[in-house]
């Protein structure tokens, strides 16, 4: 998804979701990390994480949230996390509440490697070498990286 494409993705969910227009940019920064989106009160722009492109539902509840801060501030309502408006709007209008954390744990992998025959073993968790052997050959393993 380009620039280009995110801008037109925003102002039509806009649309679709609140029958109210989005008139501003909506651009992908690269820079955030955790978060999925961000409202700049100053110039009313948008700022998104590409990274959550990976899931489309997830990634449309974050646009949702952050333009239920955009027409709130417009209107002059309470637009923050903590104030009502804002919170009964992400429950009308299915906005996500956080960014669910990315998943790190998936590319997170601890790699162990048998010393007799070479064989890899990827593991989401790290393993006690002292108690494993290797599924092929029976022989040690040890810890390679992360
Ligand atoms: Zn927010
Ligand atoms: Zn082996």
């Amino acid at each position: 998804m380009t620039n280009e494409q995110l801008q037109q993705y925003v102002e039509q969910l806009s649309l679709d979701v609140f029958a109210l227009p989005f008139e501003h940019k909506a651009i992908f920064n690269d820079r955030l990390k955790t978060t999925g989106g961000r409202y700049f009160l100053a110039d009313h722009h948008l700022d998104f994480n590409r990274q959550y492109l990976m899931d489309l539902k997830i990634f449309r509840g974050i646009v949702i949230h952050e333009l239920c801060h955009y027409h709130l501030h417009l209107r002059g309502m309470g637009h923050r996390h903590q104030d009502s408006d804002f919170k009964e709007w992400l429950n009308r209008y299915g906005g996500l509440r956080y960014s669910p954390r990315l998943k790190e744990n998936e590319k997170k992998m601890y790699v162990y490697e048998c010393k007799k025959c070479r064989t890899l073993y990827r593991r989401k968790r790290r393993m006690n070498t002292e108690r494993y052997r290797c599924g092929r050959c029976r022989g040690k393993i040890f810890y390679k990286s992360s």
